[in-house]
């Protein structure tokens, strides 16, 4: 399939170029942004597609439009319509024509991504597009990757827009500040992660499963649950990560397990459990030990577990009845570091 991928900027991208490439389809990008204000802004946000496209090697054509004369023109007509009357079919009839006139076979979006434009709208107005230039359109709700998408963006140092593009949505990102004023689904900033706690947990046994993924014997894990505390990592209500931590002695604690669900997985949740609780726990101790296989020892140098303690030979072998994998080192020995909590 020739797909053609009208984009609007490289954080939308991300989670859509993933998806139809996880499904088989090499899309290629078509930046066609009329009236984003500033210019200034205009220019940002397609050369960091310009770099994003480049760097995951996706092909891109730039279509330069700066087009303020003509939104002007239009939009004044009616304001409150001007996305529907005049910005999305702007852009998604020229993706049409420009994919008749260079033998694509198929049509895409990335405004179908964003939780902030009038996705029904966009939906059927593409699918009248489709019938009138004998083109496929391929629609896929690329909402439920919104988040999975503006993490990437945010790791991967992507330019983050603030605001939807023209300049009475850049007016309305102010205007939201403001209690006083409705709010205008048509000015938007990027919006906040749905509210991270981490959360004591009484149940312990109820999280046993999640646990066996980090340490796989059930007899180890019941030697230290008991006299340790759990946290879980919770987004709303759901569930992301938890960690054991055992108390050595006054001072001295030892993060015995941490472990994310597998969906959540390679997303930095991990971390930011780890980091909450060395914060909280700095007011009464002073260190943190781990004891980790050599796979996971850079992983925790990162988190500041930077001071070798000891090896202790053997480990696994010796209270393990199985052999253990981690990815494609068996383990052996497990090695200590620890992290000293109150250094800054
Ligand atoms: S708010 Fe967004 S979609 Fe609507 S006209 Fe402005 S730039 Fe276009």
């Amino acid at each position: 399939m020739k797909l053609l991928l009208h984009t609007c900027c490289a954080p939308c991208s991300v989670y859509c170029i993933d998806k139809l490439r996880e499904e088989g389809i090499e899309p290629t990008v078509y930046w066609f942004n009329p009236n984003i204000h500033p210019y200034t802004e205009y220019r940002a946000r397609r050369d960091c597609l310009k770099e994003y496209t480049k760097s995951i090697n996706v092909n891109a054509i730039f279509e330069e439009n700066y087009g303020l004369d003509e939104f002007c023109e239009e939009a004044v007509k009616d304001l409150k319509a001007r996305c529907v009357n005049y910005c999305y079919p702007v852009r998604l009839k020229r993706t049409f024509e420009y994919a008749k006139e260079n033998g694509y076979d198929a049509v895409s979006t990335t405004l179908l991504y964003s939780i902030y434009q009038n996705h029904e709208f966009i939906k059927s107005y593409m699918e009248k597009l489709s019938k009138e230039y004998g083109i496929e359109f391929v629609y896929r709700d690329f909402r439920e990757g919104f988040w999975e998408g503006h993490n990437k963006a945010k790791e991967l140092g992507l330019y983050m827009q603030k605001y939807c593009g023209c300049i009475f949505s850049e007016e309305m990102r102010y205007y939201n500040r403001n209690p006083i004023q409705t709010s205008n689904n048509n000015g938007y900033e990027i919006p906040k992660e749905p509210r991270m706690q981490v959360k004591k947990i009484e149940n312990k046994e109820d999280y046993i499963d999640l646990l066996l993924e980090a340490d796989p014997s059930k007899d180890m894990i019941h030697k230290y649950l008991n006299d340790s505390d759990v946290y879980a990592l919770k987004k709303e209500d759901e569930l992301i990560s938890i960690a054991v931590i055992l108390h050595i002695d006054r001072k001295t604690l030892e993060l015995k397990n941490i472990v994310t669900k597998e969906n959540y997985r390679n997303k930095g949740y991990a971390k930011t459990l780890l980091k909450s609780l060395c914060g909280n726990y700095k007011q009464k101790y002073d260190r943190m030990l781990v004891g980790t296989t050599e796979n996971n020892i850079p992983f925790y140098v990162k988190q500041g577990f930077d001071k070798y303690e000891k090896t202790i030979k053997n480990f696994f072998i010796d209270n393990y009845k199985e052999e253990i994998k981690d990815g494609e080192l068996t383990c052996t020995d497990l090695i200590y570091y620890s992290k000293d909590l109150k250094k800054k």
